[in-house]
């Protein structure tokens, strides 16, 4: 049978635990198997350690009444055969031995205070002389117990002790008894055997659990990439919400600021073509106007064949001032790689350009005045810099008032160069200055058109400013001016573009 190549993937993430539900099934399996293992264990050391204990008791209780009797008796006097009476309760006591003895599957020994063996339940013994330990502790009056697992029985000793005729308890022998723990031994096979079967159906129910437990656990993040494959799929456009877990919300939220700034470029990529073609077609609607009306009617005067003409040669003026525009636009937008970067005089270029600028100026009347403050010497793209330079002067003239004024101060510290361009102008209203610099944006729509404005110029200073590492911030007061103040450093810094909201 051909296994599919994801669920052998999945098969594989599994088995090497790279999937979060794996190592969680992975741990409370490890975790409940070990806890159940360990259970098992501890409760069966118990069960032995009690059996072991209440056995000993048992047939400790048992040998201290024998060990009565043997006092009351006289058990350790010398034999007296004659004395039926005496020989009578010794077989007694003979007997109960046996009786313990035979019932605890085991052994007992009497042994006198010189070691020798009086009794022996086996009847090998007697006689004999044992100087164990054990023994040797016992007539101290000591009692000890020993278990041995291995060899399968409980040894213990019991003290006989008389009180002598000072009142004082005398140790006058030792019963030394050992026993058999076979019944423990049978009885912990049964519950080993229970416990093992506990233990497995644990098991089986841990792994289930563990199975089922994970799927639930990692719902939520299965629900993410749900969520997420729908927005991919073009399925949904809307803010995703999945708030299980803190974690589940830090990722939702970080992909709903992705997505809100997908839809925020989407949208503005979408207004930008649509501002792109309507500002082309206006000129090429006004040629298309212009053209049908001469056609339109026969004998068109020389005079007025010239006018449309000028008119015409305008329009054309206008749709390629437009396309300039848009393709210095689309060059700042590629990265800072495209900077030719060379130090130069930034007096000289910004002399140079006022140069240009001061016939429309004087056009407007309107006077151009430079204030260098200090030689400033700047590494800095000259084609991207005299944009800067003539857009924010030629607008500073365009958006002036008659018989105003502009002003441009160059100045630098030891790290940036400014540039200062005021003017006396319309000014810029409060609503409209945060806009200024979005493309085709034009805060006074009739005069910029009038004046042959694009709406790009600012867009595409800001832009260049920003390949330089540097910042362009704007005041302005309605009806008084304007003033654009461009801060850039001396030294150009390499790296990535810098976002400063002017
Ligand atoms: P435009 O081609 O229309 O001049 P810009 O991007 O250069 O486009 O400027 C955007 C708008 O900002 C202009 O349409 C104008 O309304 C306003 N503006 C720019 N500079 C000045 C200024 N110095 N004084 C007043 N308004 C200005």
């Amino acid at each position: 049978m051909q296994i599919p190549e994801d669920v052998k993937e999945k098969l594989r993430q599994v088995i090497f635990l790279r999937s979060f539900r794996g190592r969680i099934c992975a741990l409370v399996l490890a975790v409940g198997i070990l806890t159940s293992v360990l259970m098992r264990h501890a409760i069966m050391q118990t069960y032995e350690d009690r059996a072991v204990r209440q056995r000993t008791a048992t047939v400790q209780n048992q040998l201290l009444v024998v060990a009565q009797h043997l006092i009351s008796n006289n058990y350790f006097s010398t034999y007296r055969l004659e004395d039926p009476s005496f020989m009578a309760s010794r077989q007694g006591i003979n007997s109960e031995l046996d009786t313990i003895s035979n019932l605890y599957e085991g052994r007992i020994m009497i042994i006198g205070k010189s070691c020798k063996v009086i009794r022996d339940t086996y009847g090998i013994s007697e006689g004999k002389n044992i100087i164990s330990e054990e023994v040797v502790k016992c007539l101290r009056g000591e009692n000890v117990t020993h278990y041995d697992k291995e060899n399968g029985y409980i040894e213990m000793t019991i003290p006989i002790i008389s009180s002598g005729t000072d009142g004082k308890a005398n140790v006058v022998g030792v019963m030394l008894a050992s026993v058999s723990n076979e019944t423990i031994v049978s009885m912990m096979e049964v519950m080993d055997r229970n416990a093992l079967t506990l233990v497995v159906l644990i098991i089986m129910v841990i792994v289930v659990s563990s199975i089922l437990l994970s799927g639930v656990l990692t719902k939520p993040f299965k629900r993410v990439s749900d969520e997420i494959r729908k927005v991919k799929e073009g399925t949904s456009e809307k803010a995703i919400s999945v708030p299980d877990y803190v974690e589940t919300v830090h990722i939702v939220d970080a992909f709903n600021d992705l997505l809100g700034r997908m839809n925020a470029l989407n949208d503005s990529r979408q207004e930008f073509v649509a501002n792109v073609s309507h500002e082309l077609k206006t000129p090429m609607t006004s040629l298309k106007v212009l053209a049908d009306s001469l056609l339109a009617q026969n004998d068109v005067p020389a005079e007025l064949y010239r006018e449309f003409m000028t008119d015409m040669v305008s329009e054309i003026d206008r749709e390629n001032r437009i396309i300039t525009d848009l393709l210095s636009l689309v060059k700042m937008d590629k990265t800072a790689q495209e900077m030719n970067v060379v130090a130069i005089n930034l007096n000289d270029l910004t002399e140079l350009i006022m140069k240009r600028l001061r016939p429309i100026a004087r056009k407007r009347d309107v006077e151009v005045v430079f204030e260098s403050v200090r030689p400033v010497i700047a590494e800095v793209d000259e084609v991207k810099m005299t944009l800067v330079i003539t857009n924010l002067v030629e607008n500073a003239i365009k958006y002036n008032k008659e018989h105003g004024s502009v002003k441009v101060v160059l100045d630098a510290d030891h790290q940036y160069f400014t540039l200062e361009v005021s003017d006396t102008g319309v000014g810029i209203s409060s609503e409209d200055l945060p806009r200024v610099y979005e493309r085709f944006y034009r805060a006074d729509k009739s005069h910029s058109r009038e004046m042959g404005g694009t709406g790009l110029g600012l867009s595409i200073t800001r832009s260049a400013v920003l390949l330089h590492h540097g910042s362009i911030t704007v005041k302005s007061t309605l009806s008084e001016g304007t003033t654009f103040t461009v801060k850039i450093p001396l030294n150009y810094i390499p790296g990535e573009k810098r976002e400063e909201k002017g």
